[in-house]
């Protein structure tokens, strides 16, 4: 899929920003791999047909001998899954706007959880309604021009 504008992401405290203005299939990969690497019960992982980085860059973990996985060094934050001699994945949830690239098809699936399925149906909590809540340091869904300097008095980012 063509994007119109090239879309942003990021890392959770904003030292690797990426472009992309091209996706491939998306997809949910519910391998044991993927769940360590994300630290989640499965990825959503997008072809990024032209990667750009327009801050720092990832650290690489090397997977397997076919897979290296990038990641910030700062933060953690999972960023892609780079399968030699292909184009790399970016996950999905570290697009600025994960919403654009839904999955199309599940991948891994010998290792979906067995609570997976009903994920859904579990009662909600509606989270804080009186704004009570921690105050964020995440970097924010857009670039910013100077970080993280960008970062107001009450410690948010603007
Ligand atoms: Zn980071």
């Amino acid at each position: 899929m063509t994007v119109n504008a090239r879309l942003s992401g990021g890392c959770q405290c904003g030292a690797v920003r990426y472009t992309v203005s091209e996706f491939g299939r998306s997809s949910l990969c519910h391998c044991r791999m993927c769940q360590k690497a994300l630290g989640g019960p499965f990825a959503v992982l997008v072809t990024a047909k032209d990667l750009e980085y327009t801050r720092g860059n990832p650290t690489y973990f090397q997977s397997s001998n076919k897979v290296r996985r990038g990641f910030c060094k700062d933060c953690g934050s999972p960023l892609t899954f780079e399968f030699e001699g292909w184009q790399p994945d970016i996950t999905v949830t570290s697009l600025d706007d994960p919403t654009v690239a839904p999955p199309i098809i599940q991948l891994g699936t010998e290792s979906r959880l067995p609570w997976c399925e009903g994920l859904f149906d579990l009662p909600s909590d509606q989270g804080n309604p009186d704004g009570q809540g921690p105050i964020s340091y995440q970097h924010p869904d857009h670039d910013t021009t100077h970080w993280p300097s960008d970062k107001t008095e009450d410690g948010k980012y603007a």
